[in-house]
């Protein structure tokens, strides 16, 4: 359908994403005649694809203390207004089943297609019209103060406009930098930005170390500048990743220190010196073995830890031995080179500096009627359910005002 009837609409929205339904089925629920502007042929794609399938919709212990932006307050309000509970209120009513995997995130049982299906539903439910292929040419404001938008399908006016358009993370499922360069249009700061939620990469001597070790799995602490996130690491070709070094990522940019224990909860010395009173006659890598893969022990016994210890009786170590494998234990001397970038990144930390904008309406300071919400704003939060939390709150938030 064409857009060509363009002037009766009150909210025009760019980007047809998490936020971007949410800020749409709450506006017309309103009254409100809303239009959402999709450059890709279907809307939600990031929907789809996440939570391997099975979207990772929220999580219930939500607090504004997941989250990073240079104002970690400004989250607060837009969360506490839109909780956990008002998005599984939405998934219970349409007979979404789900359910709760560790530490309070829920995910569909049979697919993320049902999420998109349920906020498209409710978009037409409340006469939103939704436009996909529909790429933005060019954005200006008119004299009468409405927003005129030429896109491809033809121009659309309208007193409003929600910039909704994402991050820079998977460019392949139509990330763009859209939202930045709109912003800046407008006199809005954006804050630098970079991968977050991403696999970090190894190099040199620390890549071949790591040879033939990939697919491994094993727990850790992973901390950086004051965070720490205990979970699996994952040994991948290119370097580590799994949740806890995903979690970390978004804390950590090159040359900072990345602290990983390898034995979580414990302290190593403290298991060391239990294990040699338990089981003197059993070698160190056999110990190891019991804590985490047996191949990842012995690597880490022949390049990591001092003399050959790993083949030696626990009883034959002494207290400075002992003392010396706790310290790789507790503080295992690998350093990240990289990450693997907007290619894989889950998500683009930094963006629309929340200065300019209220945390009440998300609107912009300085242009009246002028929205930005979901990721391209500078709020992003850890692994679990919780960026498309700050989706479906910014998005609500903006949808009561616009
Ligand atoms: C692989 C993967 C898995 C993930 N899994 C989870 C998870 O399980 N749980 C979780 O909480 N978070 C997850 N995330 C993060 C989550 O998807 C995002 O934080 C969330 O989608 C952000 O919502 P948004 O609406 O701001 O942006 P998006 O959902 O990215 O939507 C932006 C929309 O704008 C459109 N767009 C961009 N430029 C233009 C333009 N110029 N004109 C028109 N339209 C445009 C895009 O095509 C897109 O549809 C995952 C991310 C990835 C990449």
């Amino acid at each position: 359908m064409s857009a060509r009837a363009h002037d009766h609409y009150d909210l025009l929205i760019v980007g047809g994403g998490a936020a971007g339904l949410m800020c749409a089925l709450t506006a017309g629920g309103r009254g409100r005649r809303v239009a959402v502007v999709e450059h890709a042929n279907r809307v939600g794609k990031k929907i789809l694809m996440s939570g391997g399938g099975r979207c990772n919709f929220t999580n219930t212990g939500t607090t504004p203390a997941n989250y990073l932006s240079a104002n970690p307050h400004y989250c607060k309000s837009a969360l506490a207004r839109y909780t956990p509970w008002h998005f599984i209120e939405m998934v219970d009513r349409h007979r979404i089943a789900w359910h709760e995997k560790e530490l309070g995130q829920l995910f569909c049982d049979v697919s993320s297609k049902l999420i998109v299906k349920m906020l498209v539903d409710e978009c037409e439910a409340v006469g939103v019209r939704i436009l996909t292929s529909c790429a933005v040419e060019r954005i200006g404001l008119d004299d009468d103060g409405r927003y005129r938008l030429a896109t491809s399908q033809g121009v659309l006016r309208a007193p409003r406009l929600v910039v909704a358009c994402g991050g820079l993370s998977i460019p392949s499922m139509g990330a763009t930098g859209f939202g930045y360069e709109l912003a800046r249009q407008f006199g809005h700061e954006v804050l630098p930005t970079r991968a977050g939620l991403v696999p970090l990469t190894l190099s040199g001597k620390h890549l071949e170390r790591m040879h033939g070790l990939s697919g491994l799995s094993l727990p850790v602490t992973a901390s950086c500048n004051g965070q720490s996130f205990s979970n699996a690491m994952l040994v991948t070709h290119r370097g580590i990743s799994g949740p806890a070094i995903l979690q970390i990522s978004s804390y950590w940019q090159p040359g900072d220190a990345l602290h990983l224990d390898l034995l979580p909860g414990e302290d190593a010395l403290d298991w060391l010196q239990r294990q040699q009173a338990a089981r003197p006659a059993a070698e160190l890598q056999t110990v190891l073995s019991d804590a985490m893969p047996r191949r990842f022990a012995q690597r880490l016994c022949e390049v990591w830890l001092p003399g050959r210890s790993g083949h030696r009786p626990m009883r034959q170590l002494d207290p400075p031995q002992l003392k010396a494998i706790a310290a790789v234990l507790s503080a295992w001397p690998l350093v990240a080179s990289g990450t693997e970038g907007y290619r894989t990144a889950e998500v683009t930390l930094g963006g629309v500096d929340t200065d300019g904008l209220s945390s009440q309406t998300m609107e912009s300071r300085q242009v009246p009627g002028l929205h930005f919400i979901g990721e391209v704003v500078d709020v992003t939060g850890w692994l679990g359910g919780y960026n498309f939390q700050w989706a479906w709150a910014s998005g609500h938030a903006a949808g009561l005002a616009a």
